[in-house]
């Protein structure tokens, strides 16, 4: 199996990577018109696409099935995720085994969120607490695999303080994380401001931007709402207006996203993460756009 290349060797190339997120559909029939928006965002070369992780055993598989369908198939360079819930460390070895055999050299490594139905973390007898221990385990089993780990410019949901939880960024840092990405985030002061922090802490790690293009209005209230992200008034209001007309909405939201993007790069972001909810058309526009900006 040829193995893929790492996103730190992508970053020395020394230009701003641009890259999409996937996430693993609920059912085998969805996985077809998923692995078609795989191709269809092929067409604009992201450096490396990622695939979420399930909470749910079922999801697990598709997650892995649409990782190797995007890297094999169509050809892309796929960072899977993998987090600590629900899997003890020999299951969570066997995993990273079977990735590093795949060819992967990009995981992202996350403690996740609770399974459906529960609303706090359980450590699982057996696994890890916290998304460094999984980094170290993983940075000590397979040195040559990078490491991407998350970060929240708005403080994580269950941390205290956005300075406890830039300690725990430290600490997952100083495991053997390769690059960071953000969770979404709509005011690019919130990036810049979290960088000057994670800077003070020693942190020198590349920190990527993760970028939201809004496809409707409800849903991203439901998002930003799970992930204590904040919707800012002018975005709502811009996409109240046109709410009753899909593709209007779309269109503002690609259009917040494009002015966030080209701001970020053009103020030394080492690239941008796109979540783009499966959906190719604002993802390539957005791409596009970065690359012709
Ligand atoms: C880019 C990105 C990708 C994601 N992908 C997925 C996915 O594929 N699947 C999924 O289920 N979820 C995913 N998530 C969500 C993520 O799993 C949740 O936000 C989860 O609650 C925290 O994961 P983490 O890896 O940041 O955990 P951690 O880094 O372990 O942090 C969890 C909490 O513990 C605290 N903490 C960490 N270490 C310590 C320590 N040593 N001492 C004390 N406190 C500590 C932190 O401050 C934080 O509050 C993603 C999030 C992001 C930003």
């Amino acid at each position: 199996m040829s193995k893929q290349q790492t996103i730190s060797e992508l970053l020395s190339i020394g230009r701003p990577l641009l890259s999409v997120e996937f996430f693993p559909p609920k059912s085998e029939e969805s996985i077809e018109p998923l692995v078609g928006a795989g191709k269809r965002i092929s067409t604009c070369s992201p450096d490396f696409v990622s695939v979420t992780y399930g909470a749910g055993g079922s999801t697990r598989d598709l997650s892995a099935t649409v990782s190797k369908r995007m890297k094999d198939e169509v050809g892309l360079n796929v960072m899977p995720h993998l987090t600590c819930v629900g899997s003890t460390q020999e299951e969570l070895g066997e995993i990273v085994d079977d990735f590093y055999a795949e060819g992967y050299r990009n995981i992202m490594a996350l403690r996740g969120d609770p399974p459906h139905g529960q609303s706090d973390f359980q450590v699982t007898q057996g696994g890890f607490k916290y998304a460094s221990d999984l980094v170290a385990f993983i940075k000590d089993r397979h040195p040559d695999i990078c490491l991407g780990i998350a970060s929240y410019p708005e403080k994580h949901p269950e941390a205290v303080s956005l300075d406890a939880d830039l300690d725990a960024l430290r600490i997952k840092a100083n495991a053997g994380g390769s690059f960071i990405t953000t969770q979404l985030f709509f005011e690019n002061a919130a990036y810049f401001e979290y960088i000057d922090q994670v800077r003070a802490r020693g942190i020198e790690l590349p920190v990527f931007p993760g970028i939201m293009p809004v496809l409707a209005l409800k849903q991203i209230k439901r998002i930003t709402q799970l992930c204590h992200s904040e919707l800012p008034a002018e975005l709502e209001a811009k996409l109240s207006a046109v709410e009753s007309d899909p593709e209007a909405v779309r269109r503002v939201g690609v259009e917040w996203a494009m002015r966030q993007v080209e701001e970020l790069i053009e103020k030394g972001a080492p690239g941008v993460h796109i979540y783009a909810l499966n959906k190719a058309k604002s993802a390539i526009e957005i791409i596009n756009a970065a690359r012709n900006a």
